[in-house]
């Protein structure tokens, strides 16, 4: 097959499951309703818009039990989640904490604001999270346990907290052997579960897996406010940290101002939050609307030549975020005319970000070998995945 009837195959694939007639086809778009406008519009009318009302705790109560967790603390975005839940696990200035290359660049920079060190490890071609097997044998040969029960880098001499596990694309990590290598070398577990609000991992919800986690309510995830994000944990301490750093750190009293650490203003309004809410309510329908687009995008990729649709693992049901489509090797090449072409014609196609050790800021830090990722990153696209799309 020639390359040339290869990207037309692609081309007809895709016009055939997106609409012909709507102009540009986004990536991932949100899509309002009437109880959207409704709770906004109640902020609106009663002048609860800012950073006390009713709708932060209503929106903190919902995540709580929709991700099977005690305590969800709302923010302004995903990466003040991130940023906050490292610190509160204990990540100190100079801590090496380990997550992958594929990932979105909040995930590292979250690492940075508090002057720890990303340390990357290699993806998993079936899962797309990390390779667990082989961080084992990569940190048997770079790292080991002192007497204080740390693991330390041998070649940094800087401590290993932790691993972050990102659920790229809503597709759950293997998080058993996350789990399991966190224990042999004492490490907490920082779920970047951005990605996958409504995810399960052998029927548990993404962002219940680990220590902490941290979502996002960016505009094109699953659900938005706008902006935001969360933070999920199951520790009342952590909790209660949570809460006190990411609202200036303000005692309570009825009408000092009194701070007693130096802290963030990383609240979530309540007008963000009231959207939040009438998304929650909505996100059943949500998930069955993603996962009905994926099966279309299944069955018309299946037994092509050339490349195939990103399933999600055995072991989990995806919340179908971003789909994908995988290039072979040898079709690998035309992927800068596949994303130009259908980019041009008003259908949008993304590539993976681009790998974090590629980054100028983050080339110097520790890493293992990353041929996987490199690899992947060559051949992954990401197609239209908006719920509304699917027929
Ligand atoms: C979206 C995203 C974030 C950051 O979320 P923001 O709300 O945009 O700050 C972090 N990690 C991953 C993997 C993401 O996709």
């Amino acid at each position: 097959m020639s390359n040339r009837i290869f990207i037309n195959k692609v081309i007809a694939a895709l016009r055939e499951i997106l609409p012909g007639d709507s102009g540009v086809i986004a990536l991932h778009e949100p899509a309002f309703e009437g109880g959207d406008w409704e709770k906004v519009r109640h902020c609106l009318d009663t002048g609860w818009v800012s950073y006390a009302g009713e709708f932060v705790q209503e929106f903190d109560r919902m995540l709580a039990a929709f991700c099977g967790v005690k305590h969800a603390i709302s923010v302004s975005s995903g990466t003040a989640a991130l940023h906050v839940s490292l610190g509160l696990i204990g990540v100190q200035r100079n801590d090496e904490v380990l997550l992958p290359a594929l990932t979105f660049v909040a995930s590292a920079n979250a690492l940075s604001y508090l002057g720890a060190q990303p340390h990357f490890v290699d993806s998993c071609p079936e899962t797309l999270g990390p390779d667990i097997a082989r961080i084992q044998e990569y940190l048997e040969g770079i790292a080991f346990i002192n007497d204080r029960g740390e693991c330390m880098n041998k070649h940094t001499g800087r401590r290993i907290v932790a691993i972050m596990p990102v659920h790229v694309f809503g597709h759950p990590a293997d998080m058993k052997k996350v789990q399991d290598l966190a224990k042999r070398w004492n490490l907490k577990i920082v779920e970047d579960a951005a990605e996958a609000l409504g995810s399960l991992y052998k029927g548990r919800p993404a962002g219940s897996l680990g220590d902490i986690a941290a979502l996002s309510f960016n505009g094109n995830k699953i659900i938005t406010t706008g902006g935001g994000g969360a933070i999920l944990t199951d520790n009342d301490e952590i909790a209660a940290s949570a809460r006190h750093v990411t609202t200036t750190a303000k005692v309570k009293h009825p009408w000092r101002f009194m701070h007693d650490r130096v802290a963030y203003n990383y609240r979530m309004p309540n007008i963000n939050a009231a959207l939040g809410c009438a998304q929650m309510e909505r996100i059943d329908g949500l998930l069955v609307a993603k996962r009905r687009l994926a099966a279309q995008y299944e069955e018309i990729f299946s037994n092509f030549d050339g490349l195939r649709f990103f399933k999600e693992p055995e072991y989990a049901k995806s919340n179908y975020w971003l789909n994908a489509l995988l290039l072979n090797e040898e079709t690998a090449a035309e992927l800068e005319k596949i994303l130009k072409e259908t980019n041009e014609m008003g259908i949008m196609t993304r590539p993976v970000w681009d790998l974090m050790n590629s980054l100028p800021m983050y080339q110097d830090c520790p890493s293992m070998n990353l041929e996987v990722a490199t690899n992947l990153s060559k051949r992954l696209i990401n197609i239209p995945s908006s719920p509304f799309l699917a027929a």
